[in-house]
């Protein structure tokens, strides 16, 4: 009745046995659930040095806390795992309709370690999984896999289905999973285990019910929501001209402007996440040819066809995840640029435009929705799908791959035809260049040499997403000193303006502006705002919740009376922060475990300003990325040097114990009940 169901699921698919668990109240009150309950499942069951390709690594889908239990925007599950990019923490959020059914089935996750010899999916409800033949599903794309796996197995309800595309199974580092027909848990290489196990899918047809304590009281407050948002509208005028205008007005100020969270509701209903697109690029926080260019190479023709109305004016209708309100998603149809065929596509996020779009100085607005398909049918990250092309161009460039490395591809800057062609290699790891870079930019630089490493922008071996940290100081922290390198929406400066997190939590420095690029001092008080905010990412994750809930921020999207009214807690918001400190700190622990050095975290020349643009609103910033490492260790009680916690925050979190007593389950109580 608190909301969570107290139960795990794991499936070794070595052996074929499973066992159903429960887990004591007191995991849940120190980690919540979802990435937190997921942590503390992982750092205990995966051995030190665990290869991540390998039967040790585990898999894990988590629901959140507050799915299914009437809370508003609670459609995200995650998964996670050993990253075999970074060799650390992995995990990845997703939508659509997969959360609520992990839930549905009885389990607040479901951890899968082990390999299969063949190919096979697991098939879950009401009674408990079984393991079943996927050889007729092996090789199909992820939204033909998924409809007819829906198809097959759909009894007295539609079942859910998450699924690996042909890049996973031919192990791709760079390669996700997919669900409801392309929404995507894209990043640290969760699709590459997936596919290491062989496991196809995981189809989920349970119909128990989720239960909380107060579910009227969550009534309330969903009402309260949902009027908010439905009256928040873009004036209808507001054409995607706009949105360049405001990049430009915002990147010329010296602060980040704090604007109320209900005005990123707004133009996310009217455009979804391509709102930013222009906005991004005028205001520096788009990187552009390869984190070498500026908004001065990027702009006429080029920039205006990243305008979001071109994006929304393929839209058919609009697309909700479990639970959402808002409604960011739309349903496009696209010319296939092949044999001119129309079919219907989930619309690229701005990730994606931007790194289809400004990152290859591509001007092709069609050859981004293609290319998003792609991704999204064979099962790339279109983060790092985009990062490892750019790498390739600038390596063509420069002479370091000729036409006869890249099997005739003319890879210039803008070539869509060539872009497409060398994605599509990528996607189907073909022999030569398509397996040279199927497996992200470091690994390609490390095969190339030849100075190619210049290219490869990332952080710990994750491809670096659309948002420059040179303009963000608090993000290139998190870029490079978070257990889950060289990730966009774990914390930033911008971020942090909407979230009000200082009106809520009473050690936080009272607000004020966050000054951007040069007028940025690094000191101890700003990455406590770091801190602050990634706590507040962790409820969020350990909750189900949507990041676009979150940037509306706590006097919004109230989610501590929500964990209240579900769990029955009656904890402040400063007793909940601390709950994300600790899993963040649990995130932390399994980096340590498996022996990840921090310096290898730290993010490529380009990204910190170490190699200065030359042009552009961000000409000739760098940020003393040393001195924001350790300054975002030292506030979250970790050695600065070395990354790892402290004896004191080990005591104050209560993890002393875990970390010493090891491969055993300290401080819970948990009985195998099935099995
Ligand atoms: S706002 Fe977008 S991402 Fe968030 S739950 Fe709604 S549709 Fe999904």
């Amino acid at each position: 009745m608190k909301g969570y169901i107290g139960r795990i699921l794991s499936i070794d698919l070595s052996s074929g046995e499973w066992k159903a668990e429960t887990v004591g109240d007191d995991v849940y009150e120190k980690f919540l659930s979802g990435v937190g309950l997921g942590a503390w499942y992982l750092y205990q069951n995966i051995p030190a040095g665990a290869d991540p390709m390998g039967p040790e690594n585990i898999l894990g889908f988590t629901s959140g806390l507050l799915t299914g239990t009437g809370t508003v925007m609670t459609g995200r599950w995650m998964a996670m795992c050993k990253s075999p990019l970074t060799g650390g923490w992995g995990d990845s959020n997703c939508g659509g309709n997969l959360a609520p059914a992990i839930k549905q089935c009885g389990y607040d996750a479901i951890f899968i370690k082990g390999q299969s010899k063949k190919p096979v999916y697991i098939f879950i409800d009401n009674k408990g999984p079984v393991i079943k033949d996927a050889s007729a599903y092996w090789g199909l794309d992820t939204v033909e896999a998924e409809e007819r796996l829906i198809k097959d197995n759909w009894n007295k309800k539609k079942p859910s289905v998450a699924v690996i595309g042909p890049a996973s199974e031919k192990l791709s580092l760079i390669s996700g999973i997919s669900n409801d027909g392309g929404r995507f848990a894209a990043r640290s290489g969760v699709g590459a285990v997936m596919g290491s196990k062989g496991l196809k899918a995981l189809v989920l047809a349970g119909t128990k019910a989720v239960t909380c304590e107060n579910p009227e009281a969550i009534k309330i407050l969903t009402k309260e929501y949902a009027r908010k948002v439905r009256k928040s509208n873009a004036p209808g005028i507001m054409g995607g001209w706009a949105m360049a205008v405001m990049g430009k007005l915002l990147g010329s100020m010296k602060s980040v402007v704090p604007i109320d969270g209900i005005m990123t509701v707004m133009l996310l209903k009217k455009w979804g996440t391509v709102m930013n697109n222009t906005m991004a690029i005028q205001n520096g926080d788009a990187p552009l040819k390869n984190w070498s260019g500026s908004d001065k190479d990027y702009k006429g023709k080029y920039s205006s066809s990243l305008n979001p109305d071109k994006f929304i004016a393929r839209e058919e209708r609009k697309y909700h995840c479990s639970s959402c309100i808002v409604g960011c998603g739309g349903i496009c149809s696209i010319k296939d640029i092949r044999d001119g065929k129309y079919s219907h596509t989930h619309k690229p996020e701005y990730e994606t435009a931007m790194c289809f779009g400004g990152l290859l100085m591509s001007k092709d607005t069609d050859s981004i929705f293609y290319a998003n398909e792609i991704c999204n049918r064979s099962g790339l990250d279109s983060i790092s799908a985009g990062g490892v092309i750019a790498f390739a161009i600038e390596c063509y460039e420069n002479g370091i791959l000729t036409k006869e490395d890249t099997g005739g591809l003319e890879l210039t800057w803008g070539n869509s035809d060539s872009i497409i062609s060398l994605l599509e290699k990528i996607a189907a790891r073909e022999e030569g260049i398509g397996a040279l870079l199927a497996d992200g930019v470091k690994r390609a630089a490390e095969k190339i040499g030849k100075g190619s490493e210049r290219f490869a922008v990332h952080a710990g071996g994750q491809e670096l997403p659309m948002h420059d940290p040179k303009i963000d100081p608090m993000l290139g922290a998190v870029y490079s000193a978070d257990p889950t390198p060289g990730r966009h929406t774990t914390s930033s400066g911008v971020y942090y303006t909407t979230s009000a997190l200082w009106e809520k939590i009473s050690w936080l420095p009272r607000f004020r502006m966050y000054p951007k690029a040069k007028e940025y001092i690094n000191h101890d008080e700003v990455s406590l705002k770091n801190v602050a905010y990634t706590s507040y990412k962790m409820l969020i994750d350990g909750t189900g919740s949507c990041y676009y809930a979150m940037l509306m921020g706590v006097n919004h999207y109230k989610i501590f009376d929500y964990l209240n009214h579900a769990t029955g807690w009656n904890l402040s918001a400063d007793e909940y922060i601390e709950i994300g400190k600790r899993m963040q700190n649990m995130r932390q622990l399994f980096n340590i475990k498996q022996g990840v050095d921090p310096a290898s975290f730290i993010m490529h020349a380009r990204a910190t300003g170490e190699e200065p643009l030359i042009s552009g609103h961000n000409e000739g910033l760098k940020l003393d990325i040393q001195a924001l490492a350790e300054s975002y260790r030292r506030a979250w009680g970790w050695d600065e040097i070395t990354a790892v916690p402290t004896s004191e925050t080990l005591e104050k979190f209560g993890l002393k114990e875990l970390v010493v007593v090891g491969g055993e389950t300290a401080g819970s109580e948990r009985e195998v009940t099935n099995g």
